[in-house]
């Protein structure tokens, strides 16, 4: 590695994700010069759509296996590439619930925050990613799930997703190559980049550096092909980082900020199950199930899962003696899940050797036990009511689910806890925003408690948990947040 150099920027933006796009472009549209640093690498669509190994090679953090450590160890994914998460994620779309407009305010004090002011930047997101509704004709796994759900008479929908022209290539983890679904990279960094901003790739922010209130830079490695790199010193009048909900807390601690930074980890976890049908339903060929359930929202709610007949495998290996077998009909199967709103207490950290990885822990509380047992309870019961024959479970020595009796069960018994096999792509709440010093890290427009120029506007900001698929919210906060920002230079 050569010798750090020196370089002078108005505003660095740290990550190139929902929130960090969202913060470029805005931030260039209005005048400011703008540069923003992204670890990991910039790719076309020609690299999309790769099988789900290469695509972790060039897309994820960690190649995809990043471990949420806690007595129940917990499968984390989060994206590592221009465009971060967005350019992996399936691209479903909800706009915050006014529920928890209101709970965030009155638990966090968040000013100026309501459903009303958040519409615009809703909008905003919507139509810069094509959000649409879903096609009429739903793909077969979804069309099933459907008939379950009307079996049940639960509250559900079809979710919009910023995919529009989706032609069920099945590859949203993989990077959609068509470019149907919107990753930011499609959209809104062109933009920002068309309005002046400067996307420096393969380039990880080290520390950032301070002096008494302000922070005056950062410490880069930004690297090259051949593998050599380049300690730079890049200073700044402001700096936003947009890391991501483990990253940006990393960051921020190991450059000695710390006061309620990566304390209140929140996730929702995830219990995946496979169902099998008498008829073929190749979910293999097919872009996920599209429907949500959400009559038990809040606490609960069921959905689909990317399938490929690796992840079948993989999903099915908790009981594998029993369950190999069923390899041979996976026409026959899909993928579903309960996700729930989680309560248990997390925390991320830096590891104190090696400056680099990130240790992130959830202790899934017994709150969260019992909301995923009722939630497989009702999903197995559901997917019997479409017309599954069995449902398996990704829990340790579980037997498959045959029946209604079988089923509900879990609505009075919690799953054996040490058994669960759980994921998760949905991660927030390590700097929360708001003006209670007792429990939050930035102000109620991110600015970091104690900082005159460093502002926080990722996944970490969202005050708690909030239930639902969370782009569309990052995104409408980022610009909020950086709207203000703007407004009080002019
Ligand atoms: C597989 C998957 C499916 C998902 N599906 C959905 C969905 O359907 N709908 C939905 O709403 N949400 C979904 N999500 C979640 C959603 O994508 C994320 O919540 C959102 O992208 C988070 O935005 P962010 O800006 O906080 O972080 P990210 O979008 O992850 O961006 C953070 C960026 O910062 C970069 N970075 C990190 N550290 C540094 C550093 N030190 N220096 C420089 N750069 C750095 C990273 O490389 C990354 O590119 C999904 C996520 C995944 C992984």
């Amino acid at each position: 590695m050569s010798e750090a150099q020196s370089i002078r920027v108005e505003v660095l933006v740290i990550g190139s994700g929902a929130g960090g796009a969202t913060t470029a472009i805005e931030l260039a549209q209005a005048g400011f010069e703008v540069v923003v640093l992204e670890e990991g690498s910039r790719h076309g669509l020609d690299s999309y759509g790769k099988s789900l190994p290469q695509a972790m090679q060039l897309l994820y953090r960690n190649r995809g296996m990043t471990p949420i450590l806690g007595s129940v160890p917990i499968g984390f994914v989060e994206g590592r590439c221009l465009g971060g998460s967005t350019e992996i994620n399936s691209g479903f779309w909800h706009r915050l619930p006014p529920e928890f407009v209101l709970r965030w305010t009155k638990q966090f004090q968040i000013n100026d925050f309501t459903v009303e002011s958040m519409d615009e930047h809703f909008a905003w997101a919507e139509e810069k990613l094509k959000v649409t509704e879903p096609p009429e004709i739903l793909p077969k796994s979804t069309a099933i799930f459907k008939r379950g759900v009307e079996a049940m008479g639960w509250s559900a929908r079809a979710v919009p997703r910023a995919a529009s022209g989706c032609v069920n290539t099945n590859a949203c983890a993989a990077g959609c190559p068509k470019g149907a679904k919107q990753g930011v990279s499609q959209n809104l960094i062109p933009l920002a980049e068309a309005a002046g901003a400067r996307f420096v790739t393969d380039c990880t922010v080290k520390l950032l550096l301070r002096s008494q209130d302000r922070v005056t830079g950062v410490l880069a490695e930004i690297r090259r092909e051949d593998k050599s790199a380049d300690l730079v010193r890049i200073e700044a009048d402001y700096v936003f980082i947009c890391a991501g909900a483990t990253q940006t807390p990393s960051l921020l601690r190991r450059s000695g900020i710390k006061f309620h930074v990566g304390d209140t980890f929140q996730i929702h976890p995830m219990l995946k199950v496979c169902a099998l049908f008498d008829e073929e339903v190749n979910a293999q060929k097919s872009v996920m199930p599209l429907i949500q359930v959400k009559e038990f929202w809040p606490d609960i709610s069921f959905g689909g899962s990317f399938f490929t007949v690796g992840q079948l495998a993989m999903n099915l290996s908790d009981n594998w003696p029993e369950n190999q077998k069923l390899m041979e009909s996976y026409r026959n199967m899909a993928t579903y899940y309960v996700a729930v709103r989680g309560t248990g207490r997390g925390t991320v950290r830096p590891a104190r050797f090696g400056t680099e990885y990130t240790i992130a822990k959830y202790e899934l509380s017994q709150v969260d036990v019992r909301h995923l047992s009722q939630g497989l309870a009702r999903l197995a019961t559901l997917l019997l009511s479409a017309g599954a024959k069995a449902v398996y479970p990704c829990v340790q020595s579980l037997p498959a689910i045959d029946s209604e009796l079988d089923a509900v069960r879990w609505l009075d018994e919690n799953l054996p806890k040490s058994a669960l096999s759980l994921t998760t792509v949905h991660a927030f709440s390590t700097c929360p925003m708001g003006e209670r010093m007792d429990r939050c890290a930035a102000d109620s427009f991110g600015k970091v408690f104690g900082h005159q120029n460093l502002f926080i506007n990722d996944a970490s900001m969202l005050p708690d948990s909030p239930g639902i698929n969370p782009q569309g919210t990052i995104m409408a906060l980022a610009r909020r947040n950086v709207q203000h920002f703007i407004s009080q230079k002019r």
